[in-house]
């Protein structure tokens, strides 16, 4: 049996999910957390067994040992493992990369000059595509961009009003998520084919959180920007900000490039202006006034990209929730919705507490959905496709 694997490398995690490479059935899927710290394998394979091993041996410290567990656990999961593609998620896809691609050395190479787009992640991403070539010398390996589906922006929104020399070096809104915004727009195509087509707003809200305006199947904007800092406030990230804020600091506050890293990467969002958790669900229970003004301050932003991108689509047909948030927080989807009347958009509190499909009032003419978003999924589609055009024959699901 062929299988494909799909790979998340981050800078101390791997999530992975393998697939039949024929059906892009899911027998297990999981994540190595904790690398360089206390690394920690916990997996769930179709039968719904749990797995969740200590890992902390000594062994695993790198990318390259982390998918060695990872390769044991599936070992002793199924019987027959043949993993003849890995599909990885990959950042950053800069100027050229509008869909995915098969990797060799040259384009590795490539895609290591984009590091500097995104430091934070690319380089994770990349080494998780080198223990993968090491462990799996003989299978194909694709790597699927989140900035892909973002690619044909039109210019206003690809541009900053900055001189064009710095639009020309790739100073640019590159957007991100779009892995996720893919699965959904496919997943709306298949439940409600007639809204999909027209005008879509999809709010992928996790910890990492974007909105993305959606025309005929394209993306046409998205609230993140150059790097994915920009937009809605998330977990750690502050989201919009006044680039005048940064020269403050760093002018007048004598902060330094790496201190204002980590204090708009990791300090700000939801746990900067709660001061207690970058989790929704425990800024939820705690309804403590700092909790409930992140809330506030979230719901806001929401509302006010939501306003923004109606006026851009010139119109709103669906309204797509996705992400730990947008999929289980019902107050929050109440929340973001209210008072949208004058848009058309009203939801069924009822339908929308109960987490169901389609979450908006029968007289509400935008139609509102939850879809619980498939990142992996969409990188096994696309691997299996690059996998199907070097000739292997395959029945996607
Ligand atoms: P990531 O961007 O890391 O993939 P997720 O999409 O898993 O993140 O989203 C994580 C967020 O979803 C957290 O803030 C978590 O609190 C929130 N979340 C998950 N389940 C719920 C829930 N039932 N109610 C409120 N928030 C939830």
């Amino acid at each position: 049996m062929a299988q494909i694997l799909t790979l998340n490398a981050g800078s101390s995690s791997i999530k992975f999910a393998l697939f039949d490479a024929n059906t892009l059935d899911e027998p297990v899927r999981g994540q190595v957390e904790g690398l360089g710290t206390h690394p920690r394998l916990s997996a769930r394979t179709a039968n719904g067994e749990e797995t969740d091993k200590n890992l902390e041996d000594g062994t695993v410290g790198d990318h390259a040992s982390a998918l060695k567990a990872i390769l044991a656990l599936i070992e002793a999961s199924l019987s027959d493992v043949h993993i003849e593609a890995v599909g990885h998620r990959v950042v950053h896809g800069g100027l050229d990369y509008a869909a995915p691609v098969v990797i060799d050395a040259e384009r590795l190479a490539d895609l290591e000059t984009l590091i500097p787009l995104a430091p934070l992640h690319q380089p994770y991403n990349l080494s998780g595509i080198r223990a993968a070539e090491a462990a799996f010398p003989d299978s194909m390996q694709v790597a699927c961009f989140d900035t892909a589906f973002h690619r044909h922006h039109p210019w206003v929104n690809d541009t900053y009003a900055l001189p064009p020399k710095f639009y020309d070096e790739g100073i640019r809104r590159y957007g991100f998520h779009g892995l996720s915004y893919e699965y959904v727009i496919q997943t709306l195509q298949q439940i409600a084919p007639t809204h999909a087509a027209g005008r879509v707003v999809v709010s992928h809200l996790g910890n990492g959180a974007s909105m993305c305006a959606i025309q005929g199947g394209q993306s046409v904007g998205s609230t993140m920007g150059f790097t994915a800092l920009d937009g809605l406030p998330m977990g750690t990230r502050c989201g919009q900000l006044d680039p005048g804020v940064v020269l403050y600091l760093m002018m007048e506050k004598g902060l330094s490039a790496s201190e204002i890293e980590t204090l708009l990467y990791t300090d700000s969002g939801l746990k900067g202006l709660s001061g207690l958790s970058n989790d929704m669900r425990e800024l939820e229970a705690a309804g403590t006034p700092q909790a409930r003004r992140a809330i506030d301050y979230f719901v806001f932003r929401i509302r006010r990209e939501l306003g923004a991108m109606a006026a851009i689509l010139a119109g709103l047909d669906a309204l797509v929730f996705c992400g730990g948030i947008g999929e289980n927080a019902w107050r929050i989807r109440e929340c973001v919705c209210q008072n949208f009347g004058w848009l058309g958009l009203e939801l069924d509190e009822t339908l929308n507490r109960a987490g169901e499909t389609i979450v908006s009032s029968r007289r509400s003419r935008v139609r509102v959905f939850i879809i619980r978003t498939n990142e992996e999924l969409m990188i096994a589609r696309h691997t299996a496709a690059k996998r199907e055009a070097a000739g292997h024959s395959i029945v996607v699901a």
